[in-house]
C-alpha cells in the first residue's frame, strides 16, 4: 500500500477537532473507544457486512457505497426504535486508491452527521473488498421495539414504498422488459444505493407499535420474522400495497414480486394496535413519509393475501373470504423474475 495503514486511518477516518459528531470519552486512535451510556438507557448493537460481488457492483459509486455501508446499519437501530450514537468500521481494501477513498468516506461521514452518529474506531486491512460496520445507539429502557410484541387484530403496516431496489437490480440484470426509461433506472438506482435509514420514524413509534422490522429481505420474508417471533398469523390486502410511480407501468406480476419479494428497501414494517391509528397518522405526515396499513394480524397462523377488503374486514374475519389466497413459506415459488415469466 503506497500510504500506510495509519496515515489512511488519520486521514479518511478520523475527524480533524471540531468537526462530526463527539460522544466518546476516547475515539478513534486508542485501543478502544471508551464511552459512558447514560442512565436510563438501553444500548442497542448491530452489525453488517457488505461484500464486493455480494452486496454491491464493483461498478458503484462509492460515495453512494459509504452511504449505504452505513445506512442497513442504522436501519436496524431504526427497527428497534434507537437513537444511533455511533459506529466503528471495519474496512478491507484490495489496494489503497485516495481518490475512492475520499469518496467512500464522504458518503460515510455525511450520513453519520446527518444522524449524529459517530465513527468511534475500526480496523484496516488489505484483502477483498469489504466493509463491515458495527452500530450502536440507546433506547430508554424497556421501551425497544421487538419482533415478538405483535398481538393478534394488530394493525400491519409499512412505510414509503417498497419495490424500487428490486426494479433497479433486475434491470441491472436485464431482466425487464420493456426495460426501464432513464428517469425510472436513475431513481430506482437511487432507492437500491442510497438507501434512507427510517432513523426518525423508528424513534417515534416508540409506544405506538408493538413490533417492528426492517424491511432488508423482502416483506412477505421479514413479516414472517415478527409473525413467527410473536407466534400471530397474517391477512395482508393487495389493493392496500402502497405502489411506487416507478412500478406502475409494470405488469401486476412484476408489481407484486418487487413489493412482496424486493427486499434492499431498509423501509419499516410494523405492527400497532388500532387505537394508535390517528396518532401513527399524524407521525407519518411529521416526518413527510407516507405510512400505508397493508393488513392486519390473527391469531391463527400462516399469511393470507386478499385481493382487497382491509377496511371493510376492520372489525372481523375478510368478507371476501373464498378469494383470500395463503401465501406459500417460500414466496420464490411466486417469483416472477426466477420462474422467467
Ligand atoms: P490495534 O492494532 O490496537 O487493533 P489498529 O492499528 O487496528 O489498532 O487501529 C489503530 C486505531 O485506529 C484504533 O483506534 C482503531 O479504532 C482506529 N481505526 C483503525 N481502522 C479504522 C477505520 N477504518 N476507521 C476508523 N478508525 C479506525
Ligand atoms: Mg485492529
Amino acid at each position: 500500500m503506497s500510504l500506510g495503514e495509519f496515515d489512511l486511518i488519520a486521514r479518511y477516518f478520523q475527524r480533524p477537532a471540531g468537526t462530526g459528531p463527539r460522544r466518546a470519552i476516547v475515539g478513534n486512535g486508542d485501543d478502544c473507544a471508551i464511552i459512558a451510556p447514560a442512565a436510563g438507557m438501553q444500548l442497542a448493537l448491530s452489525t453488517d457486512t457488505l461484500v464486493e460481488g455480494r452486496h454491491f457492483l464493483s461498478t458503484v459509486n462509492p460515495a453512494r457505497l459509504g452511504h449505504k455501508a452505513l445506512a442497513v446499519n442504522l436501519s436496524d437501530l431504526a427497527a428497534c426504535g434507537a437513537r444511533p450514537l455511533g459506529f466503528t468500521l471495519a474496512l478491507t481494501l484490495p489496494r489503497v486508491d485516495e481518490a475512492w477513498l475520499a469518496d467512500f468516506a464522504r458518503g460515510l461521514l455525511d450520513l453519520a452527521d446527518e444522524h449524529d452518529c459517530e465513527l468511534v474506531g475500526g480496523d484496516t486491512t488489505a484483502g477483498p473488498l469489504a466493509i463491515g460496520i458495527t452500530v450502536f445507539g440507546e433506547v430508554p429502557s424497556g421501551q425497544a421495539l421487538l419482533r415478538g410484541g405483535a398481538r393478534a387484530g394488530d394493525d400491519i403496516w409499512l412505510s414509503g414504498h417498497p419495490g424500487e431496489a428490486r426494479l433497479a437490480l433486475e434491470a441491472f440484470r436485464g431482466n425487464l422488459h420493456p426495460p426501464l426509461g432513464s428517469e425510472a433506472f436513475e431513481a430506482c438506482r437511487m432507492a437500491m444505493e442510497c438507501p434512507d435509514p427510517r432513523v426518525a420514524l423508528g424513534e417515534g413509534l416508540r409506544g405506538l407499535a408493538s413490533a417492528a422490522i426492517d424491511v432488508s429481505d423482502g416483506l412477505l420474508g421479514d413479516l414472517g420474522h415478527i409473525l413467527q417471533r410473536s407466534r400471530v398469523g397474517a391477512d395482508l390486502f393487495a389493493d392496500a400495497l402502497p405502489c411506487s410511480p416507478w412500478l406502475l407501468p409494470r405488469s401486476r406480476a412484476e408489481q407484486l414480486d418487487c413489493i412482496l419479494a424486493g427486499g434492499d428497501d431498509y423501509e419499516l414494517l410494523f405492527t400497532a394496535p388500532p387505537a394508535h391509528r390517528a396518532a401513527i397518522g399524524v407521525l407519518g405526515a411529521s416526518l413527510g413519509l407516507p405510512l400505508t396499513r397493508i393488513g392486519r394480524t390473527r391469531a391463527e397462523p400462516g399469511r393470507t393475501i386478499w385481493p382487497s377488503g382491509l377496511d371493510a374486514a376492520a372489525d372481523g374475519a375478510p368478507t371476501d373470504a373464498g378469494r383470500g389466497q395463503p401465501l406459500p413459506d417460500r414466496w420464490a415459488s411466486f417469483d416472477h423474475f426466477k420462474a422467467g415469466a
